[in-house]
Formats: C-alpha cells, sequence, structure tokens
C-alpha cells in the first residue's frame, strides 16, 4: 500500500486561511523542498526535519501573498 499525499497530487483543495488577515494561503509545496530553495529559513526551527518525516505525514508550508506570514500544515496522506 502506498501513502499519497492529496496536496501533492492534485487531489484535494486544501485551502487554509491566514491567522493574522484572513487572506487565502498559497501552498508552497512540501517544506523539504521549500527548505532546498530558501536555505536562510533553517532558523525557522523546522530543521528537525533534516531526519526525515512521518511516513503518514506530508508537511506543506501556506504562505500569506498578503502580509508573508507562513505556517508549517501536516497533511495526512491518504492510502491508494
Ligand atoms: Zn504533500
Ligand atoms: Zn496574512
Amino acid at each position: 500500500m502506498e501513502h499519497l499525499c492529496p496536496l501533492c497530487n492534485g487531489l484535494n483543495n486544501y485551502q487554509r486561511y491566514c491567522s493574522k488577515c484572513g487572506t487565502k494561503m498559497e501552498d508552497e509545496g512540501r517544506v523539504q523542498d521549500y527548505y532546498d530553495n530558501y536555505s536562510p529559513y533553517l532558523s525557522y526551527g523546522i530543521t528537525d526535519l533534516a531526519d526525515g518525516e512521518p511516513p503518514d505525514i506530508c508537511q506543506h508550508i501556506f504562505t500569506c501573498p498578503t502580509c508573508n506570514n507562513d505556517d508549517i500544515v501536516n497533511i495526512t496522506k491518504t492510502f491508494k
């Protein structure tokens, strides 16, 4: 059986709203992918993830286009 992240696979329109300003946040993709592109964010406190994420969780970064607030969301993977 294969774990499948609904967001990575476009199966789910997960919507999240900014806790600061209420704007609909944008999915920036998986935390680890985000990392590779924006290593300064390592100070963020999510460096523990370098060891890998739980097999049934896909962590995504959502950012707010209005105020640049960002959030890490644990997306539960589903079974194929
Ligand atoms: Zn994912
Ligand atoms: Zn915001």
